[in-house]
């Protein structure tokens, strides 16, 4: 990266600049220490104009129709004078079915929008990081004057679980796939979810859809039982088509807005920063001792050893402590190296 000049960065973000906003979040991907304290002068800097987005996480299994879903109402929303981004979450280990989330290539109408910004997400083998630049990122797309975000993953459980914390209406794309729609979907993420919709209800597809949808619901209430729960509507949609997209986009805001009225909007973000600040201080350790020379020379044998049956994962875990820790006292200093 060219020397970096935070001052000009976050002018020409402010003023919505494109090249500066794809140039800001190439700078937060950056896992360097010296593009990292950049980040944070950056972050602080735009820290006025953030938090006015809609912020909204859509996942679900590959093929679930995430890119024709977002492609298309994100399409609607620019139409309607909205300035819509995309930013994605997925840790390249696991990538399933060959297809890169936020990939430009999958929402080509909304790209080629000037209201809207596409972003791949960002690579990396840890969720940590990777859920750190997006988050970041998201920050500088509402900078930029952008009134939508929706931070696209993919349905594997812990990816949904950073998603959910860092957006306020999380919405699942779902199939019905006759017999196993509730098998299929673990039941961690539906109670994750704020909106469900059953994707390709269309053609031959739409009564099947409107029978999952209505199997959702029952499963729903008797996962959350009582009458004060608010139980995720479940709607049926076509991304194709464009049918029940409206209405999926209503009972996203009605969810928001809900939240706004309880003042749960606030303290939902305000405890997304308290978990953000110690998730952050996690990775950071998480690198620390993985990086800490005794540790590094051991690491890979002690993977093997642990893989292959020969130490438990709760020894060896107990290992890497104590040699993170014999490392830090052989020093002398507190500063682990
Ligand atoms: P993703 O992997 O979840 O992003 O799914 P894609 O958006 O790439 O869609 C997977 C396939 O399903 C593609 O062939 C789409 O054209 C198709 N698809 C997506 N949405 C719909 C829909 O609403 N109806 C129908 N019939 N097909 C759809």
């Amino acid at each position: 990266m060219r020397s970096v000049d935070v001052a000009d960065l976050a002018a020409g973000v402010r003023a919505g600049s494109r090249q500066h906003v794809a140039r800001a979040i190439t700078l937060l991907e950056s896992t360097r220490p010296e593009h990292r304290d950049l980040a944070g002068e950056l972050l602080a800097d735009l820290a006025d104009l953030t938090g006015r987005a809609v912020r909204v996480g859509v996942s679900g299994v590959p093929g679930a129709g995430k890119s024709t879903f977002i492609n298309a109402l994100g399409t609607r929303l620019v139409e309607q004078g909205h300035r819509v981004a995309v930013v994605a979450v997925d840790p390249s280990s696991r990538r399933t079915g060959g297809s890169i989330l936020g990939d430009r290539t999958r929402m080509a109408e909304l790209t080629a929008s000037d209201a809207a910004f596409v972003r791949p997400s960002p690579s990396g083998r840890h969720l940590g990081g990777v859920a750190r630049a997006t988050r970041e990122s998201m920050l500088v797309l509402e900078a930029a004057g952008h009134d939508v975000v929706v931070v696209e993953t993919v349905g594997v459980g812990q990816n949904e679980i950073a998603v959910s914390e860092m957006v306020d209406t999380f919405l699942l794309l779902t199939l019905a796939r006759a017999g196993d729609q509730l098998q299929g979907i673990k039941r961690g993420i539906l109670e994750l979810a704020d909106v469900i919709a059953v994707n390709k209800a269309d053609g031959d597809g739409a009564a099947a859809a409107r029978v999952a949808a209505r199997e959702l619901s029952g499963a729903m209430r008797l996962m959350m039982p009582g009458p004060s729960a608010r139980r995720p509507p479940v709607l049926t949609c076509s991304a194709l088509t464009g049918d029940g997209l409206d209405e999926v986009w209503a009972a996203v805001l009605a969810h928001r807005e809900h939240l706004e009225s309880e003042g749960s909007l606030e303290v939902r973000r305000a405890r997304q920063q308290q978990d953000w600040m110690w998730a952050m201080v996690d990775a950071h350790l998480t690198d620390v001792v993985r990086d800490s020379a005794a540790v590094r020379e051991q690491r890979a044998e002690l993977e093997r050893a642990v893989r292959d049956g020969e130490v438990s994962a709760v020894d060896g875990a107990a290992r890497i402590l104590a040699l993170f820790e014999d490392d830090v006292r052989a020093r002398g200093t507190g500063e682990p190296g």
